[in-house]
């Protein structure tokens, strides 16, 4: 006999008791490795991930170098033991695109004009997986960038919204993830009000997406809220980080 996982449950709460519009307890530090310029860890519920940037520096070779501005390198990497299937060590095709999308996001934000010819560096590594690894990299590597000290617009937050057994769900857990019908990764500047990744996989309709985005603004907003907190905790000692 086989029974069919229940992802909603007849009160409406989630496989994991959350509310459709609950994330999951989220953690955050800045400034955790002591070899890099700057890093940060995030935690999603049962999603780890350390990012670490090293630079600007001089780009290598030459030929990668802009005149009037820095590049970024991004690479987005899930450890072998981060999922319950071991994952072959190397670059998957995934974590080329997931760097691709990381990058993309980052420029975005980071003023590079303030470093012609250079490279700035941002590693993201993903210690457990729990789905959200995307946008739980992203988040930890503004954060690690802004323990770097590198000037940006604004810090970028993320979140996967889904749709889950009919009801659009904030924070996707790999269980979720795994049976949705529309799994829709959204990223934020969020006092630029600017979406900065936006992704998805499945089928919404116009009214779900604007919903969808609607729960990912309330995801973001609070895990931006953390990233702040993070900061402010980490320069407490240099002086006032501004609200
Ligand atoms: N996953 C896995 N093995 C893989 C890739 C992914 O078990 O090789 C799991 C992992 O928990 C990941 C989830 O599937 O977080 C969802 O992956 P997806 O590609 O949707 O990206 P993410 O939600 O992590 O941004």
């Amino acid at each position: 006999m086989t029974s069919e996982l229940v992802l909603i449950k007849e009160d409406g709460t989630r496989i994991d008791g959350r509310r459709p519009d609950e994330m999951r307890p989220a953690h955050m530090e800045a400034g955790v490795l002591e070899n890099a310029e700057g890093s940060a860890f995030v935690q999603m519920g049962k999603t780890k991930i350390y990012a670490a940037i090293f630079g600007p520096r001089e780009a290598h070779p030459r030929h990668l170098a802009q005149p009037h501005r820095a590049i970024i390198q991004c690479r987005y990497h899930m450890a072998s033991f981060s999922v319950t299937e071991r994952k072959s060590p190397g670059m998957t095709r995934r974590e080329h695109e997931l760097s691709k999308v990381i990058k993309e996001a980052l420029e975005s934000v980071v003023f590079l004009e303030e470093y012609p010819r250079s490279v700035i560096d941002v590693f993201v590594e993903v210690i457990q997986a729990d789905a959200g690894t995307r946008t739980a990299g992203l988040t930890a590597a503004s954060l690690a960038l802004a323990d770097a000290g590198i000037p940006m617009a604004d810090l970028c937050a993320g979140v996967a919204v889904g749709k889950v057994a009919g009801t659009l769900v904030l924070d996707l857990s790999e269980d979720e993830d795994k049976h949705c019908e529309a799994d829709l990764p959204v990223a934020m500047a969020p006092s630029l009000n600017s979406i900065v990744l936006l992704q998805l996989n499945g089928r919404l309709t116009k009214d779900e997406l604007k919903a969808g985005l609607q729960l990912a603004k309330k995801g973001t907003d609070l895990l931006y809220d953390l990233q702040k907190k993070a900061l402010q905790k980490r320069f407490a000692s240099y002086g006032e980080v501004p609200e």
